[in-house]
């Protein structure tokens, strides 16, 4: 591929044999970039301040929520199992507190991820990459490895100290202790999540006295590698090369989404010597260049260049920096949360239009603060159209959802005709039909329930291991949580039938006042009437 540039004339003491042109190719291999740069470690410095504050307090919700939700009970009665949240793979359930979810009913599962979905929408278009920043597995396990790898080999200086020093005992102590705890993390990890699929008490026994199944230690050991690879080795490569949301989230912010924003409209031109440059004359903005802001950065990146794939908005940034102007005793936001279009406006009110930063036109030459008309980026800043409708939409489904849910029945019933033969003529004139009921009692709780036939003139059943004793109703016994699959016949005579094709229902009451209806087709030769 190559790019023309200019064309270069002619001679003027000659005609060329050729035009010829001044260019550069585009895309050769001495000036290729090569896909994968390999790995620079990083190695982020504590930050301290609000975000950071918050990112502890998400960090210790979420692995609070992950490692303890197994442990949780909730009572269902003698019948169901006492574990609040349950995958029970084994009976095909789904327990999560009060609400127990069978294979049929899986319209709720997808409503709750595309509830999750939405939600992501809403985030993400609000406050950008919040997800990533805060509550992503990768950035909170990260986050656990990095509390561990500072309390042993100690912070940013000590840790690059440590690396480039050669292997004495110390070194090989810490590094030993500091990946055999990532490890022991990985293992707590993978052993949390197969809690999640049996009863945790009874697995955890299993597991200790090595009875348990060999998927459970395989699941843990997936789980352990991939906890252990991700968090503590890749690290930040997981975001930058092999997560697809930082793509799927560029799409979905716009000029009104928050996004961690070096404010260079004020903190431009940057100068280490501040108070000497601006002695001298010179214009300086509020950025001194002392780098805090890239020093506890956990993607490695500078905020500075700009918008970046990298950033994954955790606000360190914003914590460092505004620690350096509180010392500075400038007005903190020079890295903060803001709009692409409060941004333009500050940029445009600083430059006056122009290319150049001038720090003195959003500066009150009295006082020093940034003056009135510089936009702020506020909690009203999120609040538009746009969030509004994924809130409104994220509300009605979950409404919609519990209401289905609140009104679903604990009884239902399957009915399923023969499909071979349609019809049986009996030696007594009578015609009979062959169906497979399964009756399902979706709660921890036996019951008795009556089945019936309604609008089936002269109808009556029958059941297959009954001897074949007509019946106007049947009575059965349902055991807790479980479906009754019953072989039925029903019985009616031609005299009473309308045509080939006779459509009745077939009803259940239970002994508690439940009812559930299925409807089912009576097929028969033809009116005989
Ligand atoms: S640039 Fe700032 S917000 Fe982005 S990842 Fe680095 S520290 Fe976090
Ligand atoms: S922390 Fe603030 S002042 Fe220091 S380099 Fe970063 S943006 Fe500039």
């Amino acid at each position: 591929m190559v790019s023309l540039i200019n064309k270069v004339e002619p001679p003027p003491d000659g005609k060329p044999d050729t035009d010829r042109y001044e260019v550069e190719p585009v895309n050769s291999p001495k000036t290729r970039q090569p896909l994968y740069a390999p790995r620079k470690k990083i190695f982020p410095k504590r930050a301290s301040g609000n975000f950071r504050r918050f990112k502890w307090l998400v960090m210790l919700i979420t692995l609070g929520i992950y490692y303890i939700t197994p442990w949780l009970r909730w009572d269902r009665g003698p019948y169901a199992p006492d574990q609040a949240v349950l995958v029970d793979l084994e009976n095909r359930r789904f327990f999560f507190l009060f609400i127990e979810i069978w294979p049929q009913e899986f319209y709720y599962v997808a409503g709750m991820l595309v509830m999750a979905g939405i939600g992501l929408f809403l985030v993400t278009s609000t406050v950008g990459r919040a997800w990533c920043g805060y509550a992503c597995p990768q950035t909170v396990w990260v986050d656990l490895f990095l509390v561990v790898e500072r309390a042993i080999e100690g912070d940013r200086n000590a840790r690059i100290k440590l690396d480039k020093a050669p292997w004495t005992a110390d070194k090989v102590i810490k590094r030993v202790s500091k990946h055999a705890i990532w490890i022991l993390i990985g293992v707590a990890t993978g052993g949390a999540w197969i809690f999640y699929f049996a009863d945790a008490p009874t697995l955890l026994a299993q597991v200790v006295t090595l009875e348990a199944p060999a998927v459970a230690y395989f699941t843990i050991a997936i789980l352990t590698a991939t906890t252990y690879v991700f968090g503590g080795l890749l690290r930040e490569q997981v975001c930058t090369y092999m997560c697809p949301w930082p793509r799927i989230q560029g799409a979905m912010l716009d000029e009104h989404s928050l996004t961690v924003t070096y404010n260079d409209w004020r903190g431009e031109p940057r100068s280490r010597h501040a108070k000497k440059a601006a002695a001298e004359g010179k214009s300086v903005g509020d950025c001194v260049d002392c780098n805090a802001c890239v020093v506890v950065c956990p993607m490695g990146i500078d905020i500075r260049d700009g918008q970046q794939l990298e950033c994954i908005t955790c606000a360190l940034c914003i914590d460092a920096c505004d620690d350096v102007m509180t010392k500075l005793g400038k007005e903190k936001g020079l890295i903060s949360y803001a709009t692409l279009s409060d941004y333009n406006a500050n940029m445009a009110l600083a430059s006056g239009g122009g290319q150049v930063v001038q720090p003195a036109r959003v500066r009150d030459s009295a006082t020093g603060r940034l003056v009135a008309a510089v936009r702020r980026t506020n909690w009203r800043s999120i609040i538009r159209p746009r969030s509004v409708i994924y809130f409104v939409l994220l509300v009605a489904i979950g409404l919609v959802m519990l209401t289905v849910l609140s009104l679903r029945s604990p009884l239902a019933m399957n009915v399923l005709h023969d499909r071979n033969p349609l019809y049986v003529e009996l030696r007594d004139g009578s015609i009979r039909n062959g169906f497979d009921v399964k009756i399902l009692n979706m709660t921890p709780t036996p019951r008795t329930v009556v089945l019936n036939l309604e609008g089936l003139e002269g109808g009556s059943m029958s059941l297959a291991d009954g001897r074949g004793e007509k019946l106007e109703s049947v009575e059965l016994a349902l055991e807790p949580d479980q479906v009754l699959p019953l072989r039925l016949y029903v019985h009616a005579t031609p005299a009473d039938l309308d045509g080939r094709q006779t459509k009745f229902r077939m009803i259940i009451n239970s002994n508690d006042g439940i009812r559930s209806a299925a409807d089912a087709t009576f097929e028969a030769p033809g009116a005989r009437r």
